[in-house]
C-alpha cells in the first residue's frame, strides 16, 4: 500500500484508502514523512493537491505516538489545533479529519471539534467540555472560546496553520498573533500556504523552528487539466452571454465568480427568471443558508452558483466542471484559486474569463502574471461592440503616475500592457 511506505501506520494507511485515495498526491509523499519525524513543516501548496490529508494523516499519527498520559490532561485540553481562514473550510478540514479518525478502527477514535464563527458559540463550548484531540477553528472564535475558558490552548501539541496566505488576506493577523501567544511554545508547527508574500513568511518565521521546507510544482500555476478560455464580451452583455453558454454548452455544473454580493444576486435572479437553477452564495447568507446552498450544489440541485470571492479558496466541489469569471480577478493569485475550484483531484476542468473593453488590459496582466496566452474567443450574437481603452498612466517627462508622482511597477506594467509588450 503505497501509503504505509511513507511511514504511516495501517491503520491510518487503511483510512486513507477508504477514503478512496489509493497512491498518495505530491505534496502528501513530500509532507507526511516530513510531519511524522516531528520537524516543523513549511509547505508551499495549492488546495486541491490534497494539503488537508497531507497534514491531516500525519497528525493524527503524531497523536498516537504522544504519551497518553498527555490526553485531556486539564478539562478542556486541546492536543491538536487546526487554524483556517473560513468557516466553509473549516467544516470541510473537519470532515477529512474525522473520516480519517472514524475509519481507524482504534478502540477509541480521537475526538474532533469544528468551531468556527456565525453559529451559535454554545453548542461548541459544550463539544470542548473534557478537551478535544483536533480542534478545527477560524481564528475569532478560537479566541471567543479561549476567552470563555472553554478550551485549554497550553496544552496543544501540533498546530496546523492551513491557508496562512489566505489567513493572512482576510485580515486575521492580530488574531493569529494573540493565539499563538495562548500555545505553548513546545509544539510542532506545520504551515501550509499557496502563496508566500513578505507577510505570509514573516508569519513563517516567527511560529516554525528549523522547518522542513516543501514545495511541489509551481504553486501559483493552475493544474494543468484546467482547460482556460477568454470570451471578449461587451458589459452589458453577460449575463445573456452566460445564459446562451449553459444552454448551448450543456453545462450543468458552473460556479460563476462576480465582484460583489449585489452583482451575485442580480445575476442569479435573472438565470432563475431565464428558468435556470441559479442562486447566490456569499458573505451576507447566514451560516446555514450557505451550508445548505453548498451541499445542494454538490447534490447537483443547483446548476449555477453565483458567488464572489468567498469561494475561491478552501471549497471543494468534487467533480465542479466548469467555473466562470463573469468578473475578472483582482490578482492573478485570486484568478488560480478561483478556477483552481474546477480540475480537482485529476478531474478535468474548464475555466472562462468574461473580457470587456474596460477589462482588457487588467486581463492581460493576469495572463503575463500566469504565463498565458489566452485568444480572446468572440461568440457569435455576442460580438463586443466596444474598443478596449488601454490603462495608460499619464507620465510626464520627469513627474510621471497618475497621482503625480513617479510611475509605479503596476503603472509601467499596465502601460506596456495596454502597448502588447512584455514586461522588461
Ligand atoms: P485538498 O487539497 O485537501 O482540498 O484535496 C482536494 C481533493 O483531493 C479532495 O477532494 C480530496 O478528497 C482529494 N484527494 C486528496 N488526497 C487524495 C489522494 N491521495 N488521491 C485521490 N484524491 C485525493
Amino acid at each position: 500500500m503505497p501509503f504505509l511506505s511513507l511511514g504511516l501506520l495501517p491503520t491510518l494507511a487503511q483510512a486513507a484508502s477508504a477514503l478512496g485515495f489509493t497512491d498518495p498526491t505530491p505534496i502528501q509523499s513530500e509532507a507526511i514523512p516530513a510531519v511524522l519525524t516531528g520537524a516543523d513543516v513549511l509547505a508551499s501548496a495549492q488546495t486541491g493537491s490534497g494539503k488537508t490529508a497531507a497534514f491531516a494523516l500525519p497528525l493524527l499519527q503524531r497523536l498516537q505516538e504522544l504519551p497518553a498520559e498527555n490526553r485531556h490532561q486539564y478539562g478542556r485540553a486541546i492536543r491538536a489545533l487546526i487554524v483556517v481562514p473560513t468557516r466553509e473550510l473549516a467544516a470541510q478540514v473537519g470532515d477529512v479529519v474525522r473520516s480519517l479518525a472514524q475509519a481507524q478502527a482504534l478502540p477509541q477514535s480521537p475526538k474532533v471539534v469544528v468551531a468556527s464563527g456565525g453559529v451559535s458559540i454554545n453548542p461548541q463550548m459544550m463539544a470542548l467540555r473534557g478537551g478535544a484531540d483536533v480542534l478545527v477553528a477560524t481564528p475569532g472564535r478560537l479566541l471567543d472560546l479561549a476567552a470563555q475558558n472553554a478550551v485549554q490552548l497550553a496544552t496543544v501539541r501540533l498546530l496546523v496553520l492551513d491557508e496562512a496566505d489566505r489567513l493572512l488576506d482576510l485580515g486575521f493577523a492580530e488574531e493569529l498573533d494573540k493565539v499563538l501567544t495562548l500555545l505553548p511554545p513546545r509544539r510542532q508547527s506545520l504551515f501550509f500556504s499557496a502563496t508566500f508574500p513578505p507577510d505570509v513568511r514573516a508569519l513563517a518565521n516567527q511560529m516554525l523552528r528549523d522547518p522542513v521546507q516543501i514545495s511541489v510544482a509551481s504553486t501559483e500555476l493552475p493544474p494543468a487539466d484546467i482547460t482556460q478560455r477568454a470570451i471578449r464580451v461587451d458589459t452589458d452583455k453577460r449575463t445573456q452571454l452566460l445564459r446562451h453558454l449553459i444552454k448551448d454548452q450543456g453545462w450543468k455544473r458552473v460556479l460563476v465568480f462576480v465582484a460583489t454580493k449585489y452583482a451575485a444576486e442580480l445575476v442569479a435572479e435573472k438565470l432563475y427568471k431565464a428558468k435556470i437553477y441559479a442562486t447566490a452564495f456569499h458573505g451576507d447568507l447566514s451560516q446555514g443558508a450557505r451550508k445548505q446552498v453548498l451541499a445542494e450544489f454538490k447534490d447537483e440541485q443547483w446548476e449555477v452558483v453565483i458567488t464572489t470571492d468567498l469561494a475561491s479558496r478552501g471549497i471543494d466541489i468534487a467533480k465542479l466542471p466548469v467555473v466562470v469569471n463573469y468578473d475578472l480577478p483582482r490578482s492573478a493569485v485570486d484568478y488560480v484559486h478561483r478556477i483552481g475550484r474546477t480540475g480537482r483531484a485529476g478531474e478535468p476542468g474548464l475555466a472562462v474569463s468574461f473580457v470587456s473593453a474596460d477589462t482588457e488590459a487588467h486581463f492581460h496582466l493576469i495572463e503575463k502574471r500566469q504565463g498565458l496566452s489566452l485568444t480572446l474567443e468572440e461568440v457569435v450574437g455576442f460580438e463586443s461592440t466596444q474598443i478596449a481603452t488601454p490603462i495608460v498612466p499619464q507620465v510626464t517627462a520627469d513627474k510621471g503616475g497618475i497621482k503625480g508622482n513617479r510611475p509605479s511597477k503596476k503603472d509601467k506594467l499596465r502601460a506596456l500592457a495596454a502597448q502588447g509588450r512584455p514586461p522588461v
